[in-house]
C-alpha cells in the first residue's frame, strides 16, 4: 500500500494518454499549442507496465485522460489491456466526448466503466468560443452514445470562466431535472503563462451556487455535504440527477486526496497545482529494475504535497492542464 507522510493512502492513478487534443479550450491550452512527438510519449507497453506496477502497489482506481484520450491510436485495445490487468477494479475516462459517438460501445465492451464528459455550456456559439472550434452537437451525440452504451453514471464537467459561461450554470444544472447525471461545476485553475486567462476570471463555487439558486430554487445538500470524489453534491427539488461543485481553488480537498498523476511523457506528478515531478519513463527506458522503479514511486508518493499556493501567488508554470490531465 502506498502512503504519504501525512498518512494519506494513495490508490488512484490518473493517466494522461496523450497531450494531443481535437479541441483547444481557452482555459486549457494556447491556440498554437505545440504537442510532444510520439517518441516522447509512453508507448502502449510502457503504459501497461506502469499500470501493472501501480496496481501491485495497491492502486485500484484508474482514470484515463489527456489531452483527449480518445484521439490516441489503439485506444480501444489499450483500454482492453488496462481493464484486464489484475488489481484494476475501477476504470474510467475523462473526455471531451467528441469521438464518443463512434467509440462509446467499443470502449464499454473493452472494459471501460464510466466517463466524465466536458461540456461548459449549452449555447453552440459560446461552446465554439470556449473550445475555439468545437461543435456542441458532437458532444451532445457523445453523451447520448455514452449513456446508451451504459458508461454510467454519466458525469458532466463544466469549467466556469468569467466572461464566457458564468451565466450558463443554471441551464446546465437544469439538465439534472430530466437526466440522472452528475453535472459538476469546476473552478478554473490558473496555469500562469500557459493560457491568456487570468486568476480574476475564476468563478468561485459559492457564486455559481447562488446563480443556480436564484434561477431554480434552493439546492439540497446530498450526503450531508460529504465529498463525492472531489465534488460536493446538491440536488434541485424533484431532480433525477445531482449538481456538484469542484472547489479546487476556494476550498481545496487535500485531506481527501488519494491521487497520483502520470503524464503522457511518463512523469509522476503528485499535485495538480505543484510543479514538483519525478520522471519514471526515462529510468524505465534506461533499464531501471522493477524494484528501483517501485522505490522511486513510493519515495515520490511519500513527499506528496499538501495545499496549493494560489493564495500566495504561486501558480504552476511548467505544464498546462492538457499535459497533466486534470
Ligand atoms: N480532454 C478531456 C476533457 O476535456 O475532458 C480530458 C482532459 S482535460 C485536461 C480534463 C479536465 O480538466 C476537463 O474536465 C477540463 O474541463 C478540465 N480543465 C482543463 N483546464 C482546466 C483549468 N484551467 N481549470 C480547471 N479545469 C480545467
Ligand atoms: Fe482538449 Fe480537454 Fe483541454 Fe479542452 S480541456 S483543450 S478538450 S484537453
Amino acid at each position: 500500500m502506498a502512503i504519504d507522510r501525512f498518512g494519506r493512502t494513495i490508490n488512484y492513478l490518473r493517466i494522461s494518454l496523450t497531450d494531443h487534443c481535437n479541441l483547444r479550450c481557452v482555459y486549457c491550452m494556447p491556440e498554437e499549442m505545440v504537442f510532444r512527438p510520439n517518441a516522447e510519449m509512453m508507448q502502449d507497453d510502457e503504459v501497461l507496465y506502469f499500470v501493472r506496477l501501480f496496481a501491485d502497489l495497491g492502486f485500484h482506481k484508474f482514470r484515463l485522460t489527456g489531452g483527449e484520450p480518445t484521439v490516441r491510436a489503439n485506444i480501444v485495445e489499450l483500454v482492453r489491456d488496462i481493464a484486464a490487468t489484475p488489481g484494476v477494479r475501477s476504470l474510467s475516462m475523462t473526455t471531451n466526448g467528441v469521438l464518443l459517438k463512434k467509440l462509446a460501445i467499443p470502449l464499454k465492451e473493452a472494459g471501460l466503466q464510466r466517463v466524465n464528459i466536458s461540456l461548459d455550456t449549452l449555447d453552440p456559439e459560446k461552446f465554439r468560443r470556449l473550445t475555439r472550434w468545437g461543435k456542441l452537437e458532437d458532444v451532445w451525440d457523445g453523451i447520448t452514445a455514452a449513456e446508451t452504451a451504459g458508461l454510467a453514471p454519466i458525469k458532466v464537467n463544466a469549467v466556469v470562466v468569467r466572461g464566457y459561461n458564468e451565466k450558463d450554470v443554471a441551464d446546465l444544472a437544469r439538465l439534472t431535472y430530466e437526466h440522472n447525471w452528475q453535472v459538476r461545476f469546476i473552478e478554473m485553475m490558473p496555469f500562469a503563462g500557459a493560457t491568456e486567462l487570468q486568476t480574476t476570471q475564476t468563478v468561485q463555487s459559492n457564486e455559481m451556487l447562488a446563480t443556480i439558486e436564484t434561477a431554480l430554487g434552493t439546492l439540497e445538500q446530498v450526503n450531508n455535504g460529504k465529498l463525492d470524489g472531489e465534488a460536493r453534491l446538491y440536488r434541485l427539488p424533484g431532480a433525477r440527477g445531482t449538481v456538484g461543485f469542484i472547489s479546487t481553488v476556494s476550498a481545496p480537498f487535500c485531506a481527501e486526496c488519494n491521487r497520483a498523476r502520470l503524464t503522457a511523457d511518463g512523469v509522476l506528478r503528485m499535485c495538480l497545482l505543484r510543479e514538483r515531478e519525478i520522471n519514471l519513463l526515462t529510468p524505465l527506458r534506461q533499464g531501471a529494475s522493477e524494484e528501483e522503479l517501485r522505490q522511486l514511486i513510493l519515495d515520490t508518493i511519500w513527499i506528496k504535497p499538501w495545499g496549493h499556493g494560489l493564495a500566495d501567488g504561486i501558480t504552476p508554470l511548467n505544464r498546462v492542464m492538457s499535459e497533466i490531465g486534470g
